[in-house]
């Protein structure tokens, strides 16, 4: 069990006497426990109020600790807004990245002597750098997600459609204890390949083709996510060629990743290696249309993001993803993603499955 209280105290530092409203789930969740759809926490210098639904009353009150939990009939805002202006509260920052209007709305119209000050990414960058426990969460979700990825591809079989293999992918990380996927999973075959995020057809993988599998599942909250490639029947010079430069791309950013090295560095190693390699007389850094990595944790994409332009760096504890990728319109596409967590001395790649192309 997480320590929900030394997380509020860290965010309470960060705020200096201000007092904050939290919208975001995940971040109500990774500060009090609170899993439900629908809520609306308040951390003010001196006590930390959870507003939710009468669907909530026993899930609240048995995931949270430490804090007050008011259960609202329907909209729990307006026991929100009361709360502030009870507390005679002067400001109140929000979440601006997170915030919808009408909320936004509500709250200015409910409020009119307190002001509501922009805030952005604050629990966010708390979350960037995860605790040992939230590191082996991590791992589990990796592994339960390879071992999903291996089940599905020792059945491929003549006739599957893209949406069979995702179908399967998605049915056996819940059957190995999944709350679900982590985001809609990819199957693209062929030029569907060139596609960054396909969404699988109900096609059938065609036969020497390159196909990208991109999946991901959610286990006690926290994601994993794995690119891999298959191959059907031995592959071309073309595709041998392009798998190989963004395998070789992948592992000289992995290569990259330690504590203090900014996260466009990372992201530019990749880009370095592709440069070097044309396929049918394209450069492939040109096709390479998406940042290296991101974050993953909570949510599938958290901070930090490594890409063009981030002089973000990295630090022990953060989990991001590596996973450049190519992709030639009507040819094929081809992508490799890894779950790396940065370590004291370099990373640790917590993905174990095989990055080499499988041939079925
Ligand atoms: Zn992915
Ligand atoms: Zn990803």
């Amino acid at each position: 069990m997480p320590d929900h209280s030394d997380r509020l105290a860290r965010l309470r530092r960060r705020l200096r006497g201000r007092s904050m409203y939290v919208s975001a789930l995940p971040n109500i969740r990774y500060l009090t426990g609170f899993t439900g759809s629908a809520g609306h926490l308040l951390v003010a210098p001196d006590e930390t109020t959870l507003f939710t639904d009468g669907r909530y009353r026993l899930q609240a009150s048995e995931q949270t600790q430490g804090i007050d939990v008011e259960i609202a009939s329907g909209d729990s805002r307006p026991a929100l807004a009361k709360r502030v202006v009870a507390l005679r509260l002067r400001r109140l920052s929000f979440e601006a990245n997170r915030l919808d209007y009408d909320t936004y709305a509500f709250l200015d119209g409910s409020l009119p002597i307190c002001r509501l000050d922009p805030l952005r990414s604050v629990v966010e960058t708390m979350r960037m750098r995860k605790s040992p426990a939230e590191i082996e969460a991590i791992r589990s979700s990796v592994e339960l997600n390879s071992k999903a990825f291996e089940d599905v591809c020792a059945r491929i079989g003549p006739g599957w459609t893209e949406s069979l293999v995702a179908a399967e992918l998605e049915f056996a990380m819940r059957r190995l204890g999944a709350e679900g996927a982590a985001f809609p999973t990819i199957v693209a075959s062929g030029t569907h390949g060139a596609l960054p995020h396909a969404e699988p057809r109900a096609r059938q993988l065609r036969e020497k083709s390159l196909v990208v599998v991109d999946q991901g599942a959610i286990l006690d909250g926290y994601c994993s996510d794995m690119t891999r490639m298959i191959a059907l029947g031995h592959p071309d010079e073309t595709q041998t060629k392009l798998f190989h430069a963004v395998l070789e791309a992948q592992v000289a950013a992995i290569d990259a990743i330690c504590p203090g090295v900014e996260c466009r560095t990372v992201d530019n190693r990749a880009r370095q290696v592709l440069r070097m390699t044309t396929v049918e007389g394209i450069r492939l850094d040109t096709k390479f249309s998406h940042s290296t990595g991101h974050g993953v944790g909570l949510e599938i994409h958290e901070g930090p993001r490594v890409a063009p332009r981030q002089r973000r760096r990295l630090e022990t504890g953060m989990v991001v993803t590596v996973e450049p990728g190519v992709y030639l319109e009507g040819l094929a596409g081809a992508r490799i993603e890894d779950v790396v967590v940065v370590t004291e001395t370099g990373c640790e790649v917590l993905t174990r499955t095989s990055r080499e192309l499988r041939v079925l």
